[in-house]
């Protein structure tokens, strides 16, 4: 992500979202933000905030009023006995590893990088891969945000408990979140196994897998340059590059481990490397199908090469209670592709977006899709629930921008 804070300009993390608010503001304090947002408000202004911007749709945009929050970083209480953890806005997902592990804690799950601030993992539903782990927005237990006129709101067991479903995945449309409580677990080292297996031999394995390792994930190659694309060591054409992650537990030998096995703190073995080298959509479908949507989403990237050459991702989510998470009530298998910023993939995304359809597929927020509110009021039951929540703290539609407008006005 660059920012130039004369032009202003903002640009996200990959580049394919770019645009000028009229001005960019640093923000120091809930106070500021609370003023900001009333004055902007009364004066009809939009106001968008951003985490790390590693989101590839345009939901950061805004023609008024931008606020930057990377002042507001840190996690600031730890809850040993709780099994809590608050931290301000811009505190990124690594940021949680050191301090939470010297208390003896750790995130449960975390995603494939862990560069996002919290606040921008919460508001999308991030997640990683497991299934019987939920995304980031299920942590989360409690927060404050400025709201569409500037008042400061409290969600906790005892106030306001009614809008945690709402905020938990609330791409940024109820407020701006100031600080954020979050459900931890008792700190875990990670055992990391890889392994390279062609197609037909994990969809045969697919729920032995999925149901025996604590994380199981892979990704699939359509052609002998896909693996490359996304920076992975393995795996010609056909081929799944496989990562299982489990509990290390303390019978296993650290030492002379083979080179496809690693043993560490949690938090060091999550995150990957990617460049920023593509443009991705991401569905969560119901998990019972997951090996009729293998088979036609292999059929469906070998007609569509070569503009199907980054891999397939392919994770497990549990389902979780947040109004506009994609897990909401379901079980989900998580499917993941990609288009080269050079090229018209258009018609390839659209062409997966109609095969998601028909398992009723539901979007990531951060990622490329092709929702539209009919859509939604279709595959989410609470849809209804978090529109007028929406206008219960943003009357005015001032953290609305074109984007979001057109799905939750
Ligand atoms: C290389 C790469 C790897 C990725 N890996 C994964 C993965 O493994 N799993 C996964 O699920 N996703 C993944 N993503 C997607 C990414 O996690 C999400 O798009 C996430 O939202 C990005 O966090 P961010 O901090 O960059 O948020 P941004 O993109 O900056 O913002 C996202 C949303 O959060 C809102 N927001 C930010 N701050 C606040 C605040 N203080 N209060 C209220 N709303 C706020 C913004 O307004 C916006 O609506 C990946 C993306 C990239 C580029």
């Amino acid at each position: 992500m660059t920012s130039d804070v004369q032009g202003p300009t903002w640009t996200n993390w990959v580049g394919n979202q770019s645009f000028s608010p009229s001005a960019m503001i640093e923000v120091t304090s809930e106070a500021e933000i609370a003023a900001l947002v009333a004055r902007a408000a009364a004066q009809g202004m939009g106001v968008r905030t951003f985490g790390t911007g590693h989101s590839f749709t345009p939901i950061i945009e805004t023609a008024g009023l931008l606020l930057d929050t990377q002042r507001l970083r840190g996690v600031i209480e730890i809850d040993a006995a709780r099994q809590q953890a608050t931290a301000l806005p811009k505190t990124t997902v690594g940021d949680f590893g050191e301090p939470l592990w010297e208390a003896g804690l750790a995130l449960a799950n975390q995603g494939d990088i862990d560069t996002q601030a919290i606040a921008g993992a919460i508001a999308t539903g991030t997640h990683g891969s497991g299934n019987h782990l939920p995304s980031f927005s299920a942590t989360l237990l409690g927060a404050r945000f400025v709201d569409g006129l500037g008042n400061l709101v409290t969600v906790s067991e005892t106030e306001n408990a009614d809008v945690l479903p709402a905020l938990q995945t609330s791409i940024g449309l109820l407020g701006l979140m100031t600080r954020m409580t979050i459900k931890v677990i008792p700190a875990y080292n990670l055992h990391a196994r890889t392994a390279t297996l062609p197609f037909g031999e994990v969809i045969e394995r697919f729920a032995e897998f999925a149901a025996n390792n604590r994380s199981f994930s892979f990704f699939w190659m359509p052609s002998d340059e896909s693996a490359a694309l996304y920076c992975l060591d393995n795996g010609k054409r056909d081929d799944c590059a496989i990562r299982f992650f489990n509990a290390a537990t303390p019978d296993i030998p650290r030492d002379n481990l083979p080179a496809n096995e690693r043993i560490d703190r949690a938090y060091r073995i999550y995150p990957m490397q990617y460049d920023p080298n593509f443009h991705e959509m991401e569905y969560f479908l119901p998990l019972e199908a997951a090996t009729d949507i293998l088979h036609e989403m292999r059929k469906l990237m070998f007609r569509w090469l070569p503009l199907s050459v980054y891999p397939l991702e392919i994770r497990t989510v549990a389902q979780d209670n947040a109004w506009m998470s994609p897990n909401y009530g379901r079980d989900n298998l998580v499917v993941s592709v990609s288009g080269k910023p050079s090229d018209d993939y258009w018609g390839y995304l659209r062409a997966c977006d109609a095969l998601f359809a028909e398992f009723k597929g539901r979007p990531h927020w951060g990622k490329l899709h092709f929702m539209t509110a009919d859509r939604l009021d279709r595959l989410f039951p609470r849809y209804e629930d978090f529109l007028k929540m929406r206008r219960r703290f943003d009357p005015k539609g001032t953290f609305l921008n074109a984007h979001t407008r057109a799905l939750f006005e």
